[in-house]
């Protein structure tokens, strides 16, 4: 079971103990949670510090690689980043900035038939967009294609690899059980002069796939399945990305991983928590070839509930066509989050807040839809928009007049400014800020109670007009002219403010109305005979035509930000070209009447 991270008490910060975790709630039983820690706390006490960085510091002090920091962020260019890719990406260079070190990007690009270089443009692409740089520091896995081989060739040489002829089939029924030691293979023990002849002519194309590999030799009954002599090389006659067709043996993962880090001169290697067990045979290359030794640290795996974070799983939603693309934006990938709407300082700020473990536990969507709602409230301009309109008429509004009114663009920053804003007699609210029936506390539209139009004048409904199925299709209004601006003379007192957009003036848009992909919290939890994909939510978009907003609209390029007051967080969808505008829904604003409810229901 993977712990699930509560976000409750993060609510009110102010009830949270000082110094306990930043108000964090643990479910988990594990009594040492190692969380961290600010975003770059530079002097805090060894305590506060996470495990990582006590390591770093332990290291540093005691001069260990001349105490210099060097990380790196390894992808596999076989898909697009997704946010927890965010948390490594945070960390890595994170660390490298605090410590004064340098933090490399390395693509992993062992494997030539699921990369291309459209993932790993895209890769550099969202890590710049989060805000990291890594100079010159670029390097790719391939560019040691010769010195993997030829290191592979010295460990033949001491007699610590040998080229195998078994079946790839009969390789995992040799490898035993984590209850049965192993088999060795019959050609384990061939001499080296052997194992070079065919070495080189594996690497000179002469055989078929599936025919021979490279075997280290270590331990056929070892406890750790990884150490049970495992492949570093197989033939593969594809075309990778950067390096042609120049090789037909490609290195495994576990055979270039720790090489390249240990060539780059990696200080501290780290990983998630699966590879721990790939650490032993990571030192055994490193010592046996007697080169420089990076230390592997491994930490928990980002997982975010009502999503998933794997490459392969994503990548299938993207194949079936179950999402519009890797920049969907129900996608936890950085691209569709970026679509969505999501900042960087909005990921930077939750990558920070969870900070690492050593265990894997799950957090929950709110928390990250926390730190981003926080930073568009400091951030995003306001305006006013209705998604749902129904029109409303003042029926003693001068024929013909137009008002300007002054509206405020961010109370939370002044130097946003002011806008203007046009108010005329016919107008339009949201459907759902009338009832005709209205309980006690409704303090919105309703017949004979007043309300506030934001920035504009007092209104009261006295009429409706209804179809022949008896729907309301239009209110009718009177208004009080002294209330210009929201206050009358006489300090009357009105509960109710709601938005609205002038009918004339209005400009017209489509919203796309985003929520979680999955409408089960843990969607990696599936039944037997159930199929992931079947808990995908069928309510995370929802389109709406015939949206209205307030002129200022047409002002906005793709990819701007607003929060439509009262509504929620917007992005001006940056796919969409032409014609009527889009607009994403970022996060919904909380809404305080459903919350009411929700407390009345108990
Ligand atoms: P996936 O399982 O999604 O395919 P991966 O681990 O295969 O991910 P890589 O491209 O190999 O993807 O990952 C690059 C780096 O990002 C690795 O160091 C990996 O440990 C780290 N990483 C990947 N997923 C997560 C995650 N959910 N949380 C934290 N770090 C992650
Ligand atoms: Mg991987």
């Amino acid at each position: 079971m993977i712990p699930l991270v509560r976000f409750a008490i993060l609510l009110a910060p102010d009830l949270a103990p000082s110094g306990a975790g930043r108000g964090e709630h643990m479910t988990s039983e594990h009594p040492s949670s190692e969380h961290s820690s600010a975003e770059h706390p530079s002097s805090g006490s060894r305590e506060s510090l996470d495990f990582v960085r006590q390591i770093i510091e332990t290291d540093r002090a005691a001069g260990k690689h001349g105490s210099r920091v060097h990380t790196r962020f390894p992808p596999e260019p076989n898909g697009y980043l997704h946010v927890g890719h965010a948390k490594s990406i945070c960390l890595n260079f994170g660390l490298a900035q605090q410590y004064g070190g340098t933090c490399n990007l390395r693509f992993d690009d062992t494997n030539p038939t699921k990369e291309e270089q459209e993932y790993v443009d895209a890769i550099q692409d969202d890590i710049r967009w989060l805000g990291f740089d890594w100079g010159d520091n670029l390097f790719f896995a391939s560019d040691n294609f010769q010195r993997l081989y030829d290191d592979a060739v010295r460990l033949v040489e001491l007699g610590k690899a040998y080229v195998d002829s078994l079946t790839p089939d009969e390789i995992k029924d040799y490898r035993g059980t984590i209850h049965a030691p192993g088999r060795e293979s019959p050609h384990r023990d061939r001499s080296v002069a052997e194992n070079l002849d065919l070495l080189t002519r594996m690497r000179h194309g002469e055989f078929a796939e599936g025919t021979h590999c490279l075997r280290a030799k270590i331990d056929m009954a070892h406890p750790n399945l990884n150490m049970r002599d495992p492949v570093m090389y197989r033939i593969r006659k594809a075309h990778h990305h950067r390096t042609g067709d120049a090789w037909c043996i490609y290195p495994m993962y576990d055979w270039a991983h720790g090489q390249c880090d240990s060539y780059e001169g990696i200080t501290h290697s780290i990983c998630t928590l699966e590879f721990e067990h790939h650490r032993p045979l990571y030192d055994w290359f490193l010592d046996n070839l007697g080169i420089h030794h990076p230390q592997q640290i491994e930490f928990a795996r980002l997982q975010i509930t009502y999503t998933v974070l794997s490459k392969r799983k994503l990548l299938e939603l993207v194949q079936d066509g179950l999402v519009d693309g890797w920049d969907d934006p129900r996608m936890p990938t950085i691209r569709g989050m970026r679509r969505r709407g999501y900042t960087p300082e909005a990921l930077r700020k939750f990558c920070a807040h969870i900070g690492v473990a050593k265990f894997n536990s799950m957090h929950e969507i709110e928390l990250l839809e926390h730190f981003l709602r926080e930073d568009l409230n400091k951030t995003s301009q306001r305006r006013m928009a209705v998604l749902d309109p129904i029109e409303l008429v003042i029926t003693d509004w001068p024929e013909g007049k137009v008002d300007t009114l002054t509206a405020v663009n961010n109370p939370e920053d002044e130097s946003a400014g002011t806008r203007e804003v046009p108010f005329g007699g016919r107008l339009y609210v949201e459907r759902d800020d009338f009832l005709e029936d209205a309980p006690k506390k409704w303090f919105r539209l309703a017949p004979g109670k007043e309300v506030r139009l934001r920035y504009g004048y007092y209104v009261t409904v006295h009429g409706v007009e209804k179809d022949a199925a008896g729907n309301v299709v239009r209110l009718l209004a009177t208004h009080d002219p002294e209330s210009r601006g929201g206050e009358t003379p006489d300090g009357r007192k009105v509960r109710g403010t709601i938005h609205w957009v002038s009918a004339e003036h209005a400009v017209r848009f489509e919203a796309r109305l985003y929520d979680r992909l999955f409408s089960v919290e843990n969607p990696n939890k599936v039944e037997e005979g159930q199929d992931w994909k079947q808990l995908l939510s069928p309510d995370s978009l929802v389109v709406r035509g015939g949206c209205v907003g307030e002129p200022s609209l047409a002002d906005l390029g793709g990819g701007e930000r607003v929060q439509f007051e009262r509504t929620g967080y917007f992005v001006v969808d940056s796919a969409s070209r032409g014609g009527e505008m889009v607009f994403n829904r970022t996060v919904a604003l909380k809404d305080s009447w459903s919350r009411q409810q929700g407390r009345a229901g108990g």
